[in-house]
């Protein structure tokens, strides 16, 4: 409690923080902006409040994009507050269906094992578009889940080590996370060719489980700090250079991680190729389409690593990249936020969409796979086809045999 009231207390209710709120956008209403947010945790604290299922519900609303976190002059530590204040009121919150299970596959490896097997008979056999029909996922109330999954393509097995396939640099380490490996096998390969190419061995401990983000957000400090202890011993004594991240939701729960050994080798895969000066421009194919960037809260605001997926794709000869515009802010998918508050996350996945579609682009790429999915979804849902794929996986799209210049 006390930790709660001297990080509220932090807050001088400047209201500089307000027009970077996408619910106060939104809604325009004081308590679901940061300050408002703020204040009600502080009367909560002090014992002036008692806690309220509007309480509650005013705190889950937001989407932790810790938008406000940037710009706020009195570095109020925004979200540890939040995620304190969630594990207090624990008990009071509720999961939906979809969010346990999403819960309970990404921190459980056998259950991944299992939802791999079922997610490959539910979309080659056809059963998929059946349930569809008959409207099985709204009955069952998995449609918000239902509408994320991207077309199904087997894995190829990964191995525990790949060796650089040019003079080695260095040695990194691969977070691939639980729904990279379960729903985006193309950019974990893409990282690996990209990598090795680039001179690095690629070391991808088995033993790596789920960031632990969707715990922690969800109130659950305990099981987020197991799953992270799990990830400090996977990665530790491998003589490893950097850990590298493919989703940026994943590598800001790690980098803030207590085990700062870990947490200070974390790192963005496109900002750790423009960071060891990786040129690829000799290497990659021209590309005449023109890229929409999309940049994830979690890689701008969190990682603070947002210009490197800028940089590097930058390299590819003849491409048009387009920035959405500032006043686009969060996609609305934050973690398991897209699940549970499906109104919210469509309204602003609307306002992403919009922006985005105006240059009329070849591709949307997306540093973060929860956005990239909630994005995808929402250009299927609209009937337009645009593919949504990770910048990494342009690149390697891109890249032919010819030696990279260091
Ligand atoms: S910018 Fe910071 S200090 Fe100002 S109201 Fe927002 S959280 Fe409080
Ligand atoms: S984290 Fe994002 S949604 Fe939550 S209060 Fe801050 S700016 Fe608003």
């Amino acid at each position: 409690m006390n930790n709660l009231l001297a990080d509220a207390d932090l807050c001088v209710k400047c209201g500089l923080c307000l027009p970077h709120c996408p619910t106060y956008n939104q809604t325009q209403n004081e308590n679901e902006s940061p300050r408002g947010r703020i204040a009600l945790i502080q009367a909560w604290a002090g014992k002036h409040l008692e806690t309220s299922k509007k309480l509650v519900e005013h705190i889950d609303n937001c989407l932790l994009c810790r938008s406000c976190e940037q710009v706020c002059p009195a570095v109020v530590p925004y979200g540890r507050l939040i995620n304190n204040f969630r594990e207090h009121i624990q008990t009071e919150r509720h999961s939906t269906l979809a969010v346990s299970l999403l819960k309970t596959v990404s921190q459980n490896k056998n259950v991944s094992r299992l939802a791999e097997s079922g997610l490959r008979f539910y979309q080659t056999t056809g059963l998929q578009k059946t349930a569809r029909f008959l409207k099985l996922p709204e009955l069952l109330r998995l449609d918000k889940i239902d509408r994320l999954l991207p077309d199904y393509h087997k894995p190829a097995p990964l191995a525990p080590y790949y060796p650089a396939t040019i003079t080695a640099r260095g040695q990194v380490g691969l977070f691939i996370g639980c729904m990279g490996s379960l729903l985006d096998h193309e950019t974990v390969d893409a990282a690996i060719k990209v990598l090795t190419a680039a001179g690095f061995n690629v070391v991808i401990p088995e033993q790596q489980t789920c960031c632990g983000a969707l715990a922690l957000h969800g109130g659950d400090s305990e099981t987020s700090k197991q799953l992270a202890s799990i990830n400090c011993t996977a990665f530790a004594d491998k003589n490893l250079d950097a850990i590298i991240t493919i989703a940026s939701g994943c590598g800001s729960q790690m980098r803030e991680y207590q085990q700062t050994e870990l947490a200070g080798k974390v790192i963005d895969i496109s900002q750790f190729l423009i960071k060891s000066a990786c040129d690829f421009s000799e290497r990659l194919l021209p590309l005449t389409a023109s890229v929409c960037l999309h940049t994830p809260c979690s890689l701008k605001n969190v990682m603070r690593e947002e210009q490197g997926a800028l940089k590097l794709l930058q390299q590819i000869p003849t491409i048009k990249i387009t920035q959405l515009p500032a006043t686009i802010q969060c996609c609305g998918s934050a973690g398991s936020y897209m699940l549970d508050h499906p109104r919210m996350a469509q309204a602003l996945l609307n306002n992403l969409l919009t922006a985005a579609l105006e240059p009329q682009p070849g591709y949307l790429v997306s540093s973060n796979i929860g956005c990239a999915l909630h994005i995808a979804a929402g250009l299927r849902e609209r009937g337009i086809a645009l593919e949504v794929l990770h910048p990494i996986t342009l690149i390697a799209r891109q890249l032919t045999s010819n030696r990279m210049t260091n």
